[in-house]
């Protein structure tokens, strides 16, 4: 079922083609599957329509130039349903989820309560310039996505097979390139929030995809001193960092030919982990079929090793950062960390963290590795 998207740029693998169906208020679904042809029921469910005026706005913060996403619908979205009423389990009827289906394997739908949306126009955005105004205000274009790692609620990605791990790439993928290539998109971001300690809702295993029509802080803040360690030095920031972990070895977890993951030297979370591709990649799409193999047996590896840490599902936040082709710094990697500082004590982003994004972490990086070397495997 892997064939080329005719949408997709010439890259160096074959992407998935989703099976594209409409849900009950017209946002839509994507089914993408590897070993059977998906086939979407229809949606019975009476829902009210998707607002035609974009719902939620962006407010540009003058002090620092971050862009804040105002959302008030989101505090009607589904919180913490009982087992038999989840959104995300696959619903042959067609009344009572989210996923209009029999079965799935990994599906992808837009988010019911967004906090972006291009309800409002269909091309044309462009975030404003910054010209002084203190009180810039824009609709919340955009777009924001549910992605179902399985069709089994009690599945956690950790459990995964290599096979699904890796179609769950695909689609983000995929997702990434269709989502960069529509109007005003400035950023991709695909996440996964896992653990009721990090605020999660649904228990069912998913991830969230976040298109942003601008650049977030983070981003910004790691692009600027990438340019500035070119001027510095004439290479990249992030080949450099690749390069002096593996040669120092002192936190590297797993080193494969395609793959490295390592505790940053400065980490800032409880059990923070970096993943890299070997070669410069700026995203997903960009990798090749053993690439991104490899890539999805190393995350899971990771994954695995979070949940033997304490002997209990880690919560954790999976973010990945991935670049347009003709970014000339960026360097596909994924961000992981916890909450959990011990086995029975949560990490909160107090004064110093909250106040000044400054953080204080009461474990060295080099221990932090050490204790997972010990359960990753
Ligand atoms: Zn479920």
């Amino acid at each position: 079922m892997i064939d080329t998207d005719p949408q997709a740029p010439p890259g160096p693998r074959a992407l998935p083609t989703p099976v594209r169906a409409p849900l009950a208020d017209g946002r839509e679904i994507l089914f993408f599957a590897q070993e059977s042809e998906p086939v979407p029921a229809a949606d019975h469910r009476e829902l009210p329509p998707q607002p035609t005026e974009t719902p939620t706005l962006l407010r540009r913060d003058p002090q620092t130039g971050d862009w804040v996403m105002i959302a008030p619908a989101r505090q009607l979205r589904t919180y913490k349903p009982p087992r038999q009423m989840c959104p995300l389990c696959p619903d042959p009827s067609g009344r009572s989820s989210e996923v209009p289906a029999a079965d799935y394997e990994v599906v992808v739908f837009e988010n019911r309560f967004p906090s972006l949306s291009t309800a409002h126009r269909g091309s044309g955005f462009a975030l404003t310039a910054d010209d002084g105004d203190l009180t810039v205000e824009q609709p919340g274009h955009g777009r924001c996505e549910v992605v179902c790692f399985s069709s089994d609620h009690e599945a956690s990605f950790a459990g995964l097979t290599p096979e699904r791990a890796r179609l769950v790439v695909d689609v983000w993928a995929q997702r990434t390139t269709d989502l960069l290539g529509r109007d005003g998109v400035e950023e991709v971001f695909c996440f996964e929030n896992r653990g009721e300690a990090i605020g999660v809702t649904l228990s069912h295993p998913h991830g969230q995809i976040y298109a942003y029509p601008f650049r977030t802080h983070r981003t910004r803040t790691m692009i600027r001193e990438a340019q500035a360690h070119r001027a510095a030095t004439g290479s990249n920031l992030f080949e450099d960092i690749l390069a002096a972990e593996t040669a120092s070895g002192e936190r590297i977890l797993v080193r494969t030919e395609h793959t490295t993951a390592f505790v940053p030297f400065a980490a800032r979370w409880p059990a923070e982990v970096h993943i890299y591709p070997n070669r410069h990649r700026r995203h997903l799409g960009e990798l090749t079929d053993a690439e991104a193999d490899d890539l999805a047996r190393v995350y899971l590896s990771v994954l695995r090793g979070y949940d033997d840490l304490y002997g209990f599902p880690l919560p954790y936040i999976a973010s990945w950062h991935q670049y347009r082709s003709d970014a000339a710094e960026g360097y596909l990697h994924a961000e992981l960390f916890s909450v959990q500082r011990s086995s029975d004590k949560l990490k909160y982003l107090a004064g110093s963290e909250s106040g000044r994004d400054a953080f204080v972490t009461d474990k060295t990086p080099e221990d932090i590795a050490a204790q997972l070397r010990e359960v990753i495997r």
